[in-house]
């Protein structure tokens, strides 16, 4: 290592960067860490963290709802805001800066500034007039939104990243885009009463979710106030006098005061330097590696989004993990990417754990038993709301294991976190049965599921 500046050095204080970067220091190595914007990364700083705030926020509303059927009144309840932001804003430079003092206390040399491969071993700080050396490299750049650039009008649509910080909520929304970003948006938007539209050229959202899970949320946030347009793509946007006119390629004209693309994400690798590195790229833009991460070039590794194989924070965090154990501990591993847990924070939000009914009968030879109940949670009984809850219980007919797990309704993603334990331990139906319930409570369905579905019975 004489030969260079730090053993380790990590391009991007994310999710995945930071805990590589803080382990590897705790080992006594030396190791720095650039970072261009703020340290803590897209969830803190403009992802998981900032969006379950306003989730949060936006689903008073909807308490506020629940709370009048019980006989509670509120004379003038209302939002602003400004005050919102603010507070939001406040908590998350608060946690930024514990961030950045936990790679302090560790002994991580936090760069601010662009980071760029020379080659293998130098990276330059952009305009800092700094190059800096090291044996390892590790690239945790993360993702940034996309949308269709080439589209006329484009320029005046947000993503995600404004979203956090518009000046004033606006009075109509149209969002464009049908992933978890895209629905959990529209949620937020339309619980702090914005004229919300969701707008997809899909059959229907969430693509890569359970059919049942897509369709019954399609229809519970469009009881949530959100309109939902399928099967449609946006031509152009149109600044009028009034607003922003979206034309559709089905000919539909639709103006609103917002427009959001939450229409996918790509890695974060332009004008990295990849190529004076060695480092390749897949087919898809991301990062190409192996099962410990291993980039193309012999030192450098990279982790988390700007590899495109789980886009998720505790994945991100994981895979520094395994990195860290790999490449300093002698102790080769890698992220097992089955049975990760995921929460969609629609209204009512979505947790889910394994195989879709769909993937479990692509992958259970002997077909697949499968649990469905829809009810009405005990919560809105006095309320008139005909919102409903969706479970699902997806089981391979010959192991009887639960390979799936499905829900939609109030507190799910808490839910779903406890389901994944017996799911990655491979426990069977019966054993699930064989919990006894908490009453009464949302949860006890999933262990007193008895009827099996009749047209979904184990094939052969
Ligand atoms: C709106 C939104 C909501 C989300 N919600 C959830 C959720 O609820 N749950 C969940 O698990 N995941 C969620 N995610 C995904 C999650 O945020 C990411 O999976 C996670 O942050 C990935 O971590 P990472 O370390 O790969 O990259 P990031 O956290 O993106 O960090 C990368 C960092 O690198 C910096 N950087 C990039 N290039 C350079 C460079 N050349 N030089 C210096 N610095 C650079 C960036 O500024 C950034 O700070 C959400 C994402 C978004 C956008």
């Amino acid at each position: 290592m004489a030969d260079y500046d730090y053993d380790l050095f990590v391009i991007g204080a994310g999710s995945g960067g930071v805990r590589a970067a803080r382990l590897t220091a705790l080992d006594g190595k030396k190791v720095a860490v650039a970072e261009e914007y703020r340290v803590g990364g897209t969830c803190v700083i403009r992802g998981c963290v900032p969006k379950k705030f306003m989730v949060m926020a936006s689903e008073v509303s909807h308490a506020l709802e629940i709370a009048e059927g019980y006989g509670w009144s509120f004379d003038n309840a209302k939002f602003d805001w400004p005050t919102f932001l603010e507070a939001k804003d406040v908590e998350i430079a608060r946690l930024s800066g514990i961030y950045a003092a936990n790679l302090g206390k560790a002994g991580v040399e936090l760069v601010h500034g662009r980071a760029v491969l020379k080659d293998a071993h130098t990276v330059e700080i952009v305009g800092k007039n700094r190059t800096i050396t090291a044996e390892k490299i590790l690239i945790a750049t993360g993702g940034r939104p996309w949308k269709p650039e080439d589209m006329p009008g484009i320029e005046h649509a947000i993503t995600s990243e404004e979203a956090f910080h518009l000046p004033e909520l606006p009075k109509r929304i149209l969002i464009a885009g049908g992933g978890y970003i895209a629905v959990e948006f529209a949620g937020i938007f339309a619980g702090l009463g914005v004229e919300t539209t969701l707008i997809y050229r899909g059959p229907n959202i969430l693509r890569g979710f359970d059919d049942d899970v897509r369709a019954h949320l399609a229809g519970e946030i469009e009881k949530r106030g959100i309109k939902v347009v399928l099967g449609c793509q946006h031509e152009k946007i149109e600044k009028t006098a009034t607003g922003l006119v979206n034309h559709l390629e089905n000919g539909m004209k639709l103006e609103a005061d917002v427009v959001m693309f939450a229409t996918g994400r790509i890695p974060h690798v332009k004008d990295l330097g990849l190529e004076a590195a060695g480092v390749e790229m897949n087919d898809e833009g991301a990062i190409k590696v192996d099962p410990y991460s291993k980039t193309t070039a012999d030192n450098i590794w990279a982790i988390g989004d700007v590899t495109d194989r789980m886009n998720l924070t505790p994945v991100a965090i994981r895979e520094a993990v395994a990195f860290h154990q790999t490449v300093y501990r002698d102790n080769p591993q890698h992220f097992d990417y089955e049975a990760v847990a995921t929460a969609v924070f629609s209204q009512p939000p979505v947790g889910v754990v394994g195989l879709s009914e769909a993937e479990a009968r692509r992958s259970c030879s002997k077909g697949v038993d499968v649990y469905v109940t829809r009810f009405r949670p005990m919560k809105y009984a006095f309320t008139g709301s005909d919102e409903r809850v969706l479970m699902k219980l997806v089981v391979d007919a010959d192991s009887q294991r639960v390979v799936g797990v499905h829900i939609v309704g109030p507190d799910s993603p808490e839910m779903i976190q406890l389901a994944a334990i017996a799911v990655k331990a491979g426990l069977t139906k019966a054993q699930w049965d064989a919990t006894c319930a908490v009453h009464p409570t949302m949860a006890e369905e999933l262990v007193t599921l008895k009827e099996k579905q009749s047209n979904a019975t184990s094939a052969g």
